[in-house]
């Protein structure tokens, strides 16, 4: 016989009365407690409704490159500038809560002190595959209505009202910038337009984070121009999402009209000391040669081709590349 199902009351519960430490660090916006726990379930509600986990368990062996991005995203929203910290630490302390079990790596033990232990994710990776949820819990966080039950109850129990308000309007902007990239997504297979205007209906952090997870997603994390592919443990990736035409000018985010580069490739491309010939070779301008206090690796890309997405429809725009050359005069 099936055991009957544990009601959605019960992990209500649980959410409202999670086990938070004290301290003096935190303020009056997280009442006082250790935000990392509620902030962490916050972000993997989001990867919930992304349908991005698709199972109780979350490995932590795959890039957390999204989770990590949610988590700060809402982390950077209340907790003061200068204080950071790794999804590793409430990764591996909802351990506690009855509704979250790690589960360990093969021959390892999950004991306290193997807990108490972590504070990196390359650290959690030594002792844990991943984490399982209850099962019960992760067909009602599938659900929008018990998803949004659970996140009141996270926001309502562990924030002060400025604070929860704060939140709330950061879940907004991630399930907007969420549905903006998929929308930028398969505006990028139709015919080129020259302006994306309705973009500017977008907020500001709206647009920045669909268009960064479109684009960074599309290219695989890696930096079209000199290959470069680099995500950290943590989740932190080298690269960042480029317009090809800056957005002030273009107001376009079309993948078309981005490109995923490298912090030193970006800033060179946008400084016009490298651009992209018709088929798609990288150019590199006299400045780098002429300049000693840049660094020589990037000649030897010259004429070599550039790194593209899988998908050959989503590549630069030939027309956005000339527009480039021309301004710079490459
Ligand atoms: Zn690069």
């Amino acid at each position: 016989m099936e055991e009957p199902m544990t009601e959605l009351e019960t992990y209500i519960r649980q959410f409202s009365s999670l086990n938070r430490a004290p301290g003096r660090v935190w303020t009056e916006s997280t009442k006082n407690r250790a935000p990392h726990k509620p902030i962490l379930l916050l972000a993997v509600l989001d990867l919930m409704a992304r349908g991005v986990i698709t199972s109780p368990f979350i490995a932590v062996t795959v890039d957390l490159v999204e989770l990590n991005e949610l988590f700060n995203l809402y982390w950077r929203r209340i907790i003061p500038l200068g204080q950071t910290s790794s999804i590793s630490f409430p990764f591996s302390r909802l351990h506690n809560e009855p509704f979250w079990e790690l589960v360990p790596l093969p021959g390892q033990k999950i004991t306290p002190a193997s807990i108490n232990n972590i504070a990196s994710v390359s650290q959690l990776r030594t002792v844990a595959l991943g984490a399982r949820m209850d099962e019960d819990l992760f067909h009602y966080l599938q659900e929008p209505a018990s998803r949004n039950a659970l996140r009141e109850a996270l926001l309502r129990s562990c924030f002060s009202e400025e604070g929860r308000a704060a939140l709330e309007e950061q879940a907004t902007i991630n399930a907007e910038a969420y549905s903006y990239s998929l929308e930028l997504e398969q505006k990028a297979h139709l015919p080129l337009v020259q302006e994306t205007l309705e973009a500017d209906a977008y907020k500001p952090a709206v647009r920045d984070q669909g268009f960064r997870r479109i684009v960074v997603t599309t290219y695989d994390h890696r930096c079209a121009l000199c290959g470069v592919r680099i995500i950290t443990p943590e989740g932190h990736t080298v690269v960042d999402a480029a317009h090809i035409i800056p957005w002030s000018r273009s107001k376009n985010d079309d993948i078309r009209n981005g490109m995923a580069l490298c912090k030193l490739c970006h800033w060179a491309f946008d400084e016009g000391m490298m651009g992209i010939s018709d088929n798609y070779n990288v150019i590199t301008s006299r400045q780098i040669a002429a300049n000693p206090n840049v660094p020589g690796f990037l000649l030897t890309l010259t004429s070599r081709s550039i790194i593209g997405p899988a998908d050959r429809d989503l590549w630069p725009a030939r027309h956005y590349l000339a527009e480039h050359r021309r301004e710079w005069r490459l």
